[in-house]
């Protein structure tokens, strides 16, 4: 029988990102290929499930919106037959990746997040579309053409700058001048400020 390592299944809103508000049920896959300083998922752990325990706890949930996240999901051999299995039920599937892996073609919504910290990795991620990406910032003199190199390489409807956390403190300062300067001289297809509202409103 198919098992899959999975952190958690969860129904809330998308906290994040051009979806903001979104009612969705989140699975949450283990393990990821980065080790980034503030992440404060604990990808490793999980429980063992079977495709049909999965599909049975996610239609307790009423949205028929999912998001497949982790850990980083790319990195999940199997991620394929869960997609497959939840497609034929009719969901729509949205992922959260760092991008470094390829995303299967059967996902909807694609939400890259290239990590500042890993930019000898970047800016040649295997996924070079997206719908949006989400940069978390880091105050550094290369952030700015991390950012800029990472624009010309993914092509995405939608560029988000998410503040850092970091105990409880988010470095918003800091995010609004690298919004201005990536803004600078732009009217078009400009960069938006993406805020970690679920951690404001208190949901998962
Ligand atoms: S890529 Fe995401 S899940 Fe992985 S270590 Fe970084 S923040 Fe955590």
């Amino acid at each position: 029988m198919i098992q899959f390592n999975i952190v958690e299944i969860f129904e809330s809103l998308q906290g994040e990102g051009y979806n903001t508000g979104m009612p969705a049920v989140f699975i949450r896959l283990a393990a990821c290929n980065l080790k980034c300083p503030w992440c404060d998922t604990d990808f490793m752990s999980y429980q063992s499930m079977s495709l049909e325990h999965i599909l049975n706890t996610v239609s307790q949930f009423q949205s028929k919106n999912i998001i497949i996240t982790g850990g980083e999901p790319t990195i999940n051999k199997k991620l394929p037959l869960l997609l497959r299995a939840l497609k034929q039920e009719n969901y729509y599937l949205a992922i959260e990746s760092n991008g470094l892996g390829t995303v299967d073609p059967l996902i909807d919504y694609i939400a890259l997040s290239p990590k500042f910290y890993y930019r000898h990795q970047y800016p040649f991620p295997l996924q070079r579309q997206a719908d949006e990406v989400r940069i978390v910032v880091e105050n550094h003199p290369d952030f700015l053409t991390f950012c800029q190199n990472i624009e010309q390489h993914i092509q995405a409807r939608h560029y988000f700058l998410s503040p850092c956390e970091q105990n409880n403190q988010f470095n918003m300062l800091t995010t609004l001048q690298y919004l201005g300067r990536l803004n600078q001289n732009r009217h078009n297809n400009k960069w938006l400020l993406s805020i970690q509202t679920h951690k404001l409103a208190n949901i998962e």
